[in-house]
């Protein structure tokens, strides 16, 4: 991610400012929910020009291909106000020469981190793919984009241990909660666009100690441990658990012993009626 400024020009004559307010923030919103800004941004009159500070994903995310519908209609407002497009420059002294080319990837998993970033990843270097740049429609990119919010917020309640907490950490762990089957929805979606096998991450923290190793897969009940060769230092992406089937890959709990809720992210039968 690289911070960058946006330059939007002097202030438009015969305009309220708070209507060039909300055209900039509304035109810096679509850029994030489809995927060229990360994180939050920040814009102000600065020595007499409109200007904005943001984390582009890449250097080219602000070319007018990778614009989506709402974007473009946001941009048409901008050029009215100010007569031209914004000018975009990047401020981050390292900015890669190339970047990870997503074909060779083996698989993509969807795991949403607090950055902003895409939560498309790469499951052979954690990389994440920009949104921008997934061939799908733009309502599905925006989906993305809320699903990542809604995960986030879901795991700063959880974190921060007051009355949710449990309820949170449900919705991050158990395969069956709203969050986690509108993201395996996102992924099935992704890998069908891109024709990757794209996993959805589940997160685990309360575990059982030793008998961890041993988990099943939640979903379906199988064997879906993963071993490495032990040379191998090993990444968040070298996930421990991994079911092809259910498209699911997991992590060891980090509270290696915690039994009151250790059964949230194991197999439990369900009643029939919700049983897929
Ligand atoms: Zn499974």
């Amino acid at each position: 991610m690289l911070l960058s400024q946006a330059t939007f020009g002097l202030p438009p004559t015969r305009v309220d400012k708070t209507e060039v307010d909300e055209a900039i923030t509304s035109y810096l919103i679509s850029l994030q929910r489809n995927g060229q800004i990360c994180g939050d941004f920040l814009h102000s009159l600065c020595k007499g020009k409109y200007v904005a500070y943001a984390y582009l994903a890449r250097p080219d995310a602000t070319q007018k291909d990778f614009y989506s519908q709402y974007g473009m209609k946001d941009l048409e407002l901008i050029r009215q106000l100010f007569g031209s497009d914004p000018s975009w420059e990047v401020l981050a002294d390292e900015v890669p020469n190339n970047f990870h080319d997503f074909s060779t990837s083996s698989f993509l998993y969807l795991f949403s981190s607090f950055d902003g970033a895409s939560p498309i990843c790469c499951g052979d270097t954690g990389e994440p793919l920009p949104s921008y740049l997934i061939p799908i429609g733009d309502d599905d990119r925006e989906r993305l984009y809320f699903w990542s919010r809604e995960y986030n917020r879901m795991d700063n309640i959880w974190f921060s241990s007051g009355e949710l907490e449990i309820a949170a950490y449900q919705q991050l762990a158990s395969p069956h909660s709203l969050l986690a089957k509108q993201g395996m929805e996102l992924a099935a979606n992704i890998e069908a666009v891109l024709k990757k096998p794209t996993y959805y991450f589940l997160m685990r923290y309360y575990g059982r100690g030793d008998r961890e190793q041993n988990r099943r897969c939640p979903r379906c009940n199988g064997d879906w441990r993963v071993t490495y060769d032990g040379n191998e230092s090993l990444r968040f992406w070298h996930f421990p658990f991994r079911c092809v089937e259910c498209r699911l890959v997991s992590q060891m709990a980090d509270a290696a012993y915690d039994p009151e809720w250790a059964h949230i992210g194991e197999f439990q039968p369900l009643p029939q009626e919700d049983n897929r």
